[in-house]
């Protein structure tokens, strides 16, 4: 049997807080997709987070790794909460994060921030420098100073450090600069490359060897920018770039000012790629504030899913499908909460915003 015909296996980790809520929409457009025969896809639930630490102590029990090693790709909600916020950090939820996406070796996270048109006016920029935005910040997940060692807290002399520390080896920098011209490829062919090579060595050499990197695209355009010049150009003028592309640290921070550009960070999906499993999450945490209110916005989740049919199981026409159904209700003016504004007809809760999706999706 050729692989592409093989039955797919997904894992499906809704998490904490708004989590859940989120899943919803999901769960019933994919026993859509696949009871009219679109695909041939099975899937599992999981544990993962805070209610993972609360059913068995770890917030990224081993069985959730084994299923996971047994999935083409995995959907994660959200995880986290103040009940959690006390706990050693071995035990935090945030930790199962930085755990499975180790685990998997996704160390590329693609986050588009596309503008849907109708939302333009939802964003706090003005409506001409975000109209038709489409650019994809590629951060690197698994280096850098979120796993740098030495870290910790030290006392010398009665005096505590905290230290962390920024590294990156010349194999981690090629990989993630190859992942960004790829996809730049298939795109606009501009790659912009974020550093403080002004300052640190860690970016000094991750300017060095995305210049060599290059050199196997010359079809594709690369500059260079400082991560303090890239975050005033992203509110300046954020149309410019096509593919960003930067390090653990520097994407963490981009990728969320990127999200408030399209409106909410209610609509931001995010793909992390690069081992033989992808993982695919909104890039919102678990919005203790508002869950279990009916509030929350479930499109982050439901384009997150359309990403994993596009870079994990190779079904653009899935991912478009998904896409223009969300697209259709915003034109319909159904709006949640966090995206109300101009066009808006409907205000509408998590569960209404799913379902009109799932029907515009349906009738497609
Ligand atoms: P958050 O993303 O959960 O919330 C930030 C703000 O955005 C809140 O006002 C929230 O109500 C709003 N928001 C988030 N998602 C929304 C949605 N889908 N629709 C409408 N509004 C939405 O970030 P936070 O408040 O910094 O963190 C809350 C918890 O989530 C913490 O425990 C944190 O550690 C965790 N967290 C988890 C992840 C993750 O699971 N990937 C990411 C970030 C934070």
């Amino acid at each position: 049997m050729n692989s592409k015909d093989r039955k797919k296996k997904i894992l499906l980790l809704p998490g904490d807080g708004i989590g859940p809520e989120v899943f919803a929409p999901v769960m019933k457009i994919l026993e859509h997709i696949v009871k009219t025969g679109q695909i041939a896809l099975e899937w599992e639930e999981g544990l993962i987070g805070g209610i993972a630490t609360d059913r068995t102590g770890y917030p990224l029990p081993p069985e959730t790794l084994e299923k996971a090693d047994r999935s083409d790709a995995v959907l994660l909600g959200a995880v986290g909460g103040p009940k959690y916020d006390t706990l050693p950090y071995d035990k935090r939820p945030e930790r199962a994060l930085l755990g499975i996406r180790e685990h998997l070796g996704v160390f590329a996270n693609l986050r588009p921030a596309r503008l849907f048109p109708e939302l333009a006016a939802s964003s706090t920029l003005k409506p001409e420098v975000i109209s038709d935005l489409d650019l994809i910040v590629v951060r690197e997940l698994t280096g850098g100073i979120y796993f740098g060692k030495p870290r910790g807290i030290f006392e010398e002399s009665g005096v505590r450090r905290g230290v962390n520390t920024e590294t990156y080896t010349e194999p981690e920098i090629v990989r993630i600069l190859r992942v960004a011209f790829d996809l730049a490829r298939k795109r606009r062919k501009r790659v912009t490359s974020v550093d403080k090579a002004n300052v640190l060595e860690s970016s000094a050499l991750w300017r060095e060897v995305a210049v060599s990197v290059h050199k196997d695209y010359p079809d594709v355009e690369l500059s260079h920018m400082y991560v303090d010049n890239a975050a005033m150009q992203l509110v300046r003028n954020p149309k410019q770039f096509d593919v960003l592309v930067t390090g653990n640290l520097f994407g963490d921070i981009l990728s969320d000012e990127a999200a408030q550009l399209t409106g909410s960070i209610g609509m931001l999906a995010s793909a992390s790629i690069g081992g033989k499993t992808g993982l695919y999450e909104p890039i919102h945490g678990s919005a203790p504030d508002i869950a279990g209110k009916d509030m929350a916005n479930p499109l982050a989740m439901i384009l997150s899913l359309a990403l994993l049919f596009r870079y994990s199981l190779d079904r653009e026409d899935l991912a478009e499908n998904i896409e223009s159904a969300a697209r259709t209700v915003l034109k319909d003016g159904v709006r949640t909460v966090d995206i109300q504004g101009k066009g808006t007809k409907k205000i509408v809760g998590t569960r209404e915003m799913g379902e009109r999706v799932f029907s515009a999706l349906s009738k497609s």
